[in-house]
């Protein structure tokens, strides 16, 4: 995919890091969004131009914030021209009981989750319209469609808001812009590194697969969506959750 650029929400660490590495693999341009990780951030873009030859930007944005998102894509548009991917893969969760649940908290998932990917869709895609069109993908969970346990009903309550979310923006935006939801299970990356090995191996005989994903998996078919391979997806919601047991 050359001279293609995409944004990457999230892109400091887990599954937003891989996504920037296998969309660079692929020749793609790429900005790496970050909100408190910096270092982490400029450390894969030393990665990434130490490996391919593709430009990389990082730039910091809290994604819940409109002047920073509005900042963020301007500054994009200023250094490449243009966008062409954008992935909304920013995301946080904070696993309580509900009737410990406060409200600031439950609206904090809210805001980075689904605020954020309406907020980056926003701006990207006014960019995306100027320029001929684009690609979203906006990643969920598979916690958006099965309920597990009651401790993350902010959390799903928010990736349920991003599905639907990906309906109503593919039917504002197609055919100039394909808008597609990645609904991974489980992944290993830093949301889950509160898991004892007990609660790991109980999860993982959930799955049919037997394991978690690693990150990379997740990667793969976000860079698909986003290439002329899947030209003719749109408005899908792509569970790549190794297969469940019970849901
Ligand atoms: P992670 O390792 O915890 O990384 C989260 C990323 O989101 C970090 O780069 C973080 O940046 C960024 N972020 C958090 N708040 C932000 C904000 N307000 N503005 C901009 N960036 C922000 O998480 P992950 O496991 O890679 O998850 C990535 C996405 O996949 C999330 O949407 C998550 O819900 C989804 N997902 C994950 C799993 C899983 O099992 N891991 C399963 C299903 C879905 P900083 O660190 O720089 O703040």
């Amino acid at each position: 995919m050359a001279n293609v650029v995409a944004l990457i929400t999230g892109a400091s660490r887990g599954i937003g890091e891989s996504i920037a590495m296998e969309f660079a693999r692929a020749g793609v341009n790429v900005i790496l969004n970050y909100n408190r990780h910096c270092l982490m951030a400029e450390k894969i873009a030393d990665k990434i131009r130490e490996k391919y030859d593709v430009d990389v930007l990082c730039i910091k944005a809290d994604v819940s914030n409109e002047e920073e998102v509005e900042a963020m894509v301007n500054q994009a548009v200023d250094t490449f021209g243009k966008i062409d991917i954008l992935v909304n893969n920013a995301g946080i969760c904070n696993d309580s009981l509900l009737l410990d649940k406060s409200v600031p908290n439950f609206r904090r998932i809210l805001d980075v989750n689904l605020i954020g990917t309406f907020l980056c869709s926003k701006y990207v895609a006014k960019v995306m319209l100027d320029r001929g069109g684009g690609k979203i993908i906006n990643i969920a969970s598979t916690n958006a469609i099965d309920t597990y346990y009651p401790e993350s009903c902010d959390y799903d309550a928010s990736k349920a808001g991003v599905i639907s979310l990906t309906h109503n923006l593919a039917r504002e935006f197609s055919p100039d812009i394909s808008v597609n939801c990645v609904c991974p299970g489980w992944v290993k990356t830093d949301m889950n590194e509160e898991l004892s090995i007990e609660q790991i191996r109980e999860e993982e005989n959930k799955i049919l697969l037997h394991r978690f994903a690693e990150p990379e998996e997740i990667a793969k078919v976000v860079v698909f969506l986003a290439s002329s391979k899947a030209s003719y997806i749109n408005d899908s919601i792509i569970r790549v959750d190794g297969g469940k047991f019970n849901g």
